[in-house]
């Protein structure tokens, strides 16, 4: 069985897309870089994360076209919000276009600029990060984001799985991650691979 066997399996038996999302789907796979949308296993990953962690702040680093903000906007409950940064203002149209569609966009922040000046600017804490921007620099910014991170909260690291794959900027993070006392972690390997990340207790 290979992990692409596993990941059509996965995605036949979890609960499929809305509409919306379907359609952001299509749109996205015009564009050459379609792949580094999460999807539909891994959406419905991230938001039946949210269901159960019920955060209250969540921060997404690396929107693109909008399908993982958008699936967990749907899953946060009353009052809760998420500030989503990225660096296009292009892909942040397309994501926010279909968020007003999905009756979610009131629940996100959609902030362009540099991630790094953006969580500069930001108070904590969050109760989840999704961690999604370019992998040179996920070990920046996960020290960037972990002093902003409620004493409960949860880092959500994507693509983790491609340090087995010659990354070496991922492995380096992998291994950064694993050598940190102050957190315990779990590599799951739905997809390119999800690192949960969490304060020890
Ligand atoms: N989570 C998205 C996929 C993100 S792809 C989804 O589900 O569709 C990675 C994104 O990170 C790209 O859109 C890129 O523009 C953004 N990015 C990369 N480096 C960044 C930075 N320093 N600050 C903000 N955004 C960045
Ligand atoms: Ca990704």
């Amino acid at each position: 069985m290979t992990l692409e066997d596993a990941d059509a399996y996965a995605t036949a038996h979890s609960t499929s897309a809305t509409d919306v999302l379907r359609r952001l789907g299509e749109e996205t796979a015009t564009r050459d870089d379609a792949e580094m949308s999460v999807g539909p296993l891994e959406g419905a990953f991230l938001r039946f994360l949210v269901a159960l962690k019920q955060p209250r702040r969540v921060l997404e680093i690396g929107v693109f076209t909008g399908w993982s903000s958008i699936e967990m906007a749907t899953a946060l409950p009353p009052g809760a919000s998420i500030v989503a940064c990225d660096v296009d203002p292009e892909t942040t149209a397309i994501a926010k276009r279909y968020a007003e569609e999905a009756g979610v966009a009131d629940r996100i922040d959609y902030r362009v600029g540099d991630a790094f000046e953006t969580i500069a600017s930001l108070e904590g804490p969050f109760d989840l990060v999704f961690l999604d921007a370019w992998k040179v620099d996920y070990i920046r910014y996960y020290e960037a984001v972990l002093p902003k991170l409620a004493a409960d909260g949860v880092i959500v690291a994507d693509n983790t799985l491609n340090g087995l794959h010659g990354n070496e900027r991922i492995a380096a993070f992998n291994e950064h991650v694993m050598n940190d006392d102050r957190v315990e972690c779990v590599l799951v390997p739905i997809r390119e691979g999800v690192t949960l990340i969490r304060r020890r207790p």
